[in-house]
């Protein structure tokens, strides 16, 4: 059929060869690929031409920030481009598993994609409850916290203006809120997600592919079941150690330039240690991070 002129687009999902485009006035249409553009992702800009029955994508923005995940045979696969914000979800029930924000935020910084931390369910916390001090270590060191409760209406408000004018993605253990938080921030979203495409509700892909939303204060969230999931995948003790921002200005300062940071002598890692100039919480996390991962 007849193509219409080349406009600015965004996926908003994908599955398979197609993908579901939004063009600048908000309409969405499902599109063909030309075949030299591989592995759009929701999150990519794009360049199409709207069509009937099917738009056609014919060029892809370069990302900002790109996020994989291994497919069975443990390859890397993107599946969202251009997240500017990773919000790690914890409350104090279930507790965070031991080191789960450290790695998170190593992820995180990795991707070179600014985490936020947010603690929900608020209501359940009293004001004596040890996650206070283990948040106010991660404040300190230079990372945003934001309090929130969906059973309360507490915070959301300070969230939304926080998640404006950027694509956010949420993570973080079941049962912390993410359903929760999601539905507070997006009122709607059923019949929005059915409304997406009869294609992807007939399709496999339904629960997997990742989908990008709109919050109605402003700012958009790219979600899937995967991307919940996200963890520390195929990292080396480089980019672990890398992922300790506060460790950085004594990384390179070692006696010796292959130095583990494991007791020999002129560290200057340890000797920040010792000098109290790095939490101990951290570098035990840090030494149980890589050392799972020689495991
Ligand atoms: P998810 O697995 O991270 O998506 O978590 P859910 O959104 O499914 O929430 C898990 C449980 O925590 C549910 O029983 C929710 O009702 C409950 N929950 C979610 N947010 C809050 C909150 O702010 N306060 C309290 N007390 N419970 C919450
Ligand atoms: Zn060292």
């Amino acid at each position: 059929g007849d193509l219409g002129e080349l406009q600015p687009g965004l996926i908003v999902s994908h599955f398979g060869q197609q993908v579901e485009v939004e063009g600048d006035d908000g309409q969405r249409q499902r599109c063909h690929v030309r075949s030299h553009l591989d592995g759009l992702v929701t999150g990519d800009r794009v360049a199409w031409h709207a069509g009937n029955p099917t738009g056609v994508v014919t060029a892809r923005e370069e990302r900002r920030s790109l996020l994989s995940r291994p497919d069975s045979f443990g390859k890397l696969k993107p599946v969202a481009a251009n997240i500017d914000r990773i919000v790690i979800v914890v409350a104090s029930e279930p507790a965070a598993h031991a080191n789960l924000i450290d790695r998170y935020l190593v992820a995180s910084e990795h991707l070179g994609i600014p985490p936020l931390l947010l603690l929900n369910k608020s209501d359940l916390l009293s004001e004596d409850h040890p996650l206070h001090a283990v948040l106010a270590r991660y404040r300190h060191i230079g990372y945003p916290v934001v309090t929130a409760s969906t059973k309360v209406d507490h915070g959301l408000d300070t969230l939304k203006a926080t998640l404006r004018d950027q694509i956010s993605i949420f993570v973080g253990q079941s049962g912390v809120g993410k359903s929760s938080l999601v539905n507070s921030l997006l009122p709607g979203t059923e019949t929005r997600v059915g409304a997406l495409s009869d294609a992807a509700a007939k399709g496999r892909h339904t629960t997997t592919t990742a989908r990008l939303f709109h919050f109605p204060e402003g700012g958009s969230l790219i979600d899937s079941p995967g991307i919940r999931e996200f963890g520390l995948w195929n990292l080396d003790r480089e980019a672990v150690t890398a992922g300790f921002i506060e460790f950085r200005p004594f990384i390179g300062r070692c006696r010796f330039r292959d130095c583990r940071h494991e007791q020999e002598p002129g560290c200057a890692l340890q000797e920040a240690i010792d000098a109290g100039k790095i939490d101990d919480h951290r570098v035990a996390s840090y030494r149980q991070i890589v050392n799972s991962l020689e495991e």
